[in-house]
């Protein structure tokens, strides 16, 4: 029996691809899955991220009461909330140094022995 080393596979299903050399799907049929299950992906991996800052928002809202513009809070607290250090919208870093992380219009400067200063973007309207 002949093993054919070179014959390209379909990325889709895996058979074998039988025409041009850099044909890389048997049909459209596969092309159109393959394309399909990438954007499900992307758009799954999107929608996670963006549920966890929200998420994230929600506890530094929940945090930081209505009628203050800053508060204290530590580690532990935002972390029993469910808060994920690991994503965050951006960075705004003042004339001093200072970063304050944000997710949306909320954000936190890390403080001395795990403390956070809470703070919201000021609504321009
Ligand atoms: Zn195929």
């Amino acid at each position: 029996m002949l093993t054919q080393q070179n014959t390209p596979t379909c990325q889709q299903c895996g058979k074998p691809v039988k025409g041009r050399i850099d044909k890389r799907f048997c049909d459209d049929y596969c092309r159109n899955a393959y394309n399909n299950s990438i954007k499900t992906q992307v758009s799954k991996t999107v929608k996670t991220i963006n549920a966890t800052l929200l998420k994230n928002r929600k506890v530094l809202e929940a945090m930081l009461p209505p009628a203050d513009d800053t508060a204290k809070t530590t580690r532990d607290r935002l972390l029993k909330q469910g808060f994920n250090f690991s994503y965050h919208t951006h960075v705004y870093t003042t004339k001093t140094g200072k970063s304050y992380v944000y997710c949306y219009d909320y954000g936190y400067l890390p403080l001395d022995n795990d403390w956070f200063l809470l703070v919201r973007t000021k609504d321009e309207r």
